[in-house]
């Protein structure tokens, strides 16, 4: 069943990296050396952080008219299972930003925060700050379980939403590495000596092994009636059976995954899989089983195939649930026929059950900074220290403000909007189920803009959609910068993916805001100008031509492509 191969290079360095920690603390310790080599910035994912480089700044040159060479500085991101965040521990990142950063935090789409702009000298008191606050950033990135994600919605008369998000955070305990590298390197040297790797000594991995796993693993709890994690884009999904208010267990999905690489065929986005049915006393022991199968059987020598979504497409999953069965030690039943149906951006005001209200505020692509009126930083932080309450980061990249009693809601509201921060009703709902990953200047793989770039195109989308009476409709929008799908753009109503350089993208259409369905190629190398001009007779031709209740997902996946171009030159002709 192994897809026996050569092993890929980064399989050989984890091999070697003593439990993932190769030079990483002597290169840390030394003042001469500004940035990472090639092993160590491999590694560095494992433990949370990604060594970037300013793109914008790349190219730049001195007065003399030599390079400047790359401007090194690091994103470092916090591992929050289910996005929950105490007061404490959101202003302990504002200052981090503040101190260490590039004075923003941003709000990752799997519910967790990022540092961005840090540069080296300041990276181990970053992590180190960020530790202190009893968060902490291993396993937020690397070839091991990443953010387990569940709906955020402190729901607190029933115990449906308690029972999930303890659940995300017993799956999140139990498939955590165990390495000692971690606490070495960026916790254990408080006089900044030189680690001594002599004296390493292995600790046991019970789950991962010597060489973890063989690419990144994700996983979402959801519930039916709301979808809010895209529960179908994670390679392991846990999808709630709800009988009488209680969780009674869970349908198992499994092989899900968003990255394609446009020039290999032999890589595709997928929605998980139902395998299984599980009751909620199982689902951290066929987790890791399924972690297991996927840690022995997937593929090692390439990279680009190493999703468990490859595993599966390859042995289908009568042969993975074998598997599966074999490593949990008992027969599986088939799944419960169950569907996603809803989805909620928990965005706005709502009484949440214990006589206290929670408040949803949209975060704009997750971005956390004070721009010109628009201070979003300095209103949480305010309202933060005033109130102190809880928070949940949501998978759209916003925040959830818990436990707020009556009597204070119009201060809150009065401190937002001194601070410019927009409520529920003064934000389109395009806007508020829209998301971009950061792309340029950070990431180091992007090929056009995202974040940057998506605010402008849904100012011309609104316009648009105004256009045709089609302002109260809910249309979500995901773009990223690459193909590797960080914001999810495979499944939304609207999918915009960094295809070339120039700002050309990929335009997918026919997914659908729950998150049930993969959308498919309307246009490729598309320049981004030619975006609103390519959707604009689309929505023509949704507001004609639908059913009633038709969302506008479901009309392009129902006319289909060539469908909706007929009409698309006809419209074009005609006008
Ligand atoms: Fe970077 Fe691509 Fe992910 Fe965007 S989708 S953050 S460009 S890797």
């Amino acid at each position: 069943m192994s897809e026996v191969g050569k092993p890929s290079q980064i399989e050989i360095l984890k091999i070697n990296s003593q439990q993932l920690r190769g030079t990483i603390g002597q290169i840390l310790n030394s003042a001469e050396v500004g940035h990472f080599e090639h092993d160590d910035v491999a590694l560095l994912k494992n433990h949370g952080t990604y060594q970037q480089d300013d793109r914008d700044e790349r190219g730049q040159k001195n007065a003399d008219g030599t390079s400047k060479g790359k401007s090194y500085e690091f994103m470092v991101r916090t591992r929050i299972p289910g996005g929950k965040v105490t007061a404490a521990q959101f202003l302990a990142e504002l200052d981090l930003c503040d101190q260490y950063g590039n004075g923003t935090v941003r709000i990752t789409s799997r519910q967790g925060f990022q540092l961005h702009g840090v540069l080296k000298d300041n990276l181990r008191e970053a992590i180190r700050g960020i530790n202190r606050s009893m968060l902490t950033t291993l396993a937020a990135c690397g070839d091991v379980e990443r953010n387990v994600m569940c709906c955020p919605a402190p729901i607190k008369n029933s115990p449906v939403h308690i029972e999930m998000q303890a659940m995300a955070d017993a799956i999140a305990e139990h498939l955590k590495p165990r390495t000692t590298a971690y606490y070495e390197i960026w916790l254990k040297d408080e006089n900044g000596e030189e680690q001594n790797v002599a004296e390493f000594k292995p600790v046991d991995e019970p789950i991962y092994g010597a060489t973890y796993l063989p690419r990144k693993f994700k996983t979402a709890i959801s519930l039916p009636e709301d979808n809010c994690v895209d529960v179908y884009t994670n390679d392991l999904g846990f999808l709630a059976v709800v009988e009488n208010d209680r969780i009674v267990g869970y349908n198992v999905l499994v092989g899900g995954g968003m990255g394609v690489t446009p020039s290999a065929k032999k890589t595709f986005p997928a929605l998980a899989k139902p395998l299984t049915y599980v009751t909620p006393d199982q689902v951290v022991s066929v987790a890791e089983a399924v972690v297991k199968v996927q840690r022995d059987f997937g593929n090692r020598s390439d990279r680009k195939v190493a999703r468990l979504k490859y595993l599966i497409a390859n042995i289908g999953i009568p042969a993975f649930k074998a598997k599966v069965e074999e490593y949990f030690g008992k027969s599986l039943p088939e799944p419960k026929p169950l569907e996603v149906t809803g989805v909620d951006d928990h965005i706005g005001w709502f009484e949440q059950g214990d006589g206290k209200w929670f408040l949803g505020i949209n975060i704009e692509n997750g971005r956390i900074k004070d721009v010109d009126g628009l201070r979003i930083k300095t209103g949480l932080r305010t309202i933060l220290e005033k109130y102190g309450m809880d928070t949940r980061l949501t998978p759209l990249q916003s925040v959830i403000l818990c436990d707020i009693a009556p009597e204070n809601r119009a201060d809150i509201n009065k401190i937002l909007r001194e601070h410019g921060i927009k409520q529920v009703d003064e934000i389109s709902l395009l806007r508020r189920y829209s998301i971009a990953c950061p792309a340029w200047p950070t990431c180091g793989l992007s090929i056009t803009e995202s974040e940057r770039a998506l605010p402008g195109i849904l100012d011309d989308m609104e316009v648009e959609l105004a256009k045709y009476a089609l302002s109260t409709e809910v249309i979500s929008v995901h773009m990223t910068g690459c193909p590797n799908g960080c914001a999810r753009p495979y499944t939304p109503d609207i999918g915009l993916v960094g295809r070339a350089a120039g700002e050309q993208y990929t335009l997918y259409l026919g997914g659908n805001t729950i998150g049930t369905r993969l959308g498919f190629i309307y246009a490729d190398y598309l320049p981004k100008e030619n975006i609103i001009p390519t959707l604009s007779p689309l929505f023509a031709y949704f507001k004609a031509e639908r059913k009633t209740g038709e969302t506008f997902g479901d009309f392009c996946h129902r006319q289909g492509k060539e469908g909706l171009e007929a009409y698309s030159l006809a419209f074009n002709n005609a006008t």
